[in-house]
C-alpha cells in the first residue's frame, strides 16, 4: 500500500509524485478503464496538522450517456486538504459541521492512503452523466442506431397523426 507519512513534513515540507492505480468503479459505472492517475505535490505543516496540496491528473475511456460510444476523458484537476489529527476534531455542535467540509480531514494515523485519495479525487473529476460531446445526438430510440454517424432510416417521429403514413387509413377520418 502506497502511503504519504505525514510526519516526515514535521521537519520540512515533502514533496511526493505517485502513479496509483486506480479501479474503474471508483468513477462509476460510466468509467470503462484508467490510466495510472498522477498525484503529485507537496505536504508541509499547517497549525495542528498538515496542509496537502497539489494536483490529480490523467485519463480514463468512459461511455457516454447518450450515445454509448466510448471516449478519452483527460482530467486535471487541483487538490486541497487539511489534515488534522482526529483528536483535534470538533466535539460540539457548533464546530462540528466542519466535518463537513470537504477540504479538512482527520486521521487516526499520520498516513494519507495514496491509492485512496487518487480513487476519490478521480471520482470528483469524472462527470455524473459523462457525454461524448455536448453536441452529441445519442441513438435512435427505435432502431438503436449512433445518431451522431449520420440518421437512421426510421421514418420522422411525430405525435401528431397527420404526419404518420397510417393516419389516412383511421376509419373515422
Ligand atoms: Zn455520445
Ligand atoms: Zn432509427
Amino acid at each position: 500500500m502506497l502511503r504519504i507519512d505525514l510526519t516526515h513534513a514535521d521537519t520540512e515540507p515533502q514533496e511526493f509524485d505517485e502513479r496509483p492505480v486506480v479501479p474503474p468503479a471508483a468513477g462509476g459505472v460510466d468509467v470503462v478503464s484508467v490510466a495510472p492517475v498522477e498525484l503529485s505535490g507537496r505536504v508541509e505543516r499547517a497549525g495542528k496538522g498538515y496542509l496537502l496540496e497539489g494536483r490529480v491528473a490523467g485519463s480514463a475511456r468512459l461511455r457516454c450517456g447518450r450515445c454509448l460510444a466510448e471516449f478519452e476523458f483527460a482530467f486535471a484537476e487541483p487538490v486541497e486538504l487539511h489534515l488534522l489529527p482526529a483528536a483535534a476534531a470538533p466535539q460540539d455542535d457548533e464546530t462540528r459541521l466542519g466535518r463537513n467540509d470537504l477540504e479538512v480531514r482527520f486521521f487516526e494515523e499520520p498516513f494519507v492512503d495514496v491509492a485512496e485519495l487518487a480513487a476519490e479525487q478521480f471520482a470528483l473529476a469524472v462527470p455524473m452523466k459523462p457525454l461524448c460531446a455536448e453536441t452529441c445526438r445519442g441513438i435512435c430510440p427505435r432502431c438503436g442506431a449512433n445518431l451522431n454517424l449520420g440518421a437512421c432510416s426510421c421514418p420522422p417521429q411525430s405525435t401528431d397523426d397527420r404526419f404518420t403514413p397510417l393516419a389516412g387509413w383511421r376509419p373515422n377520418e
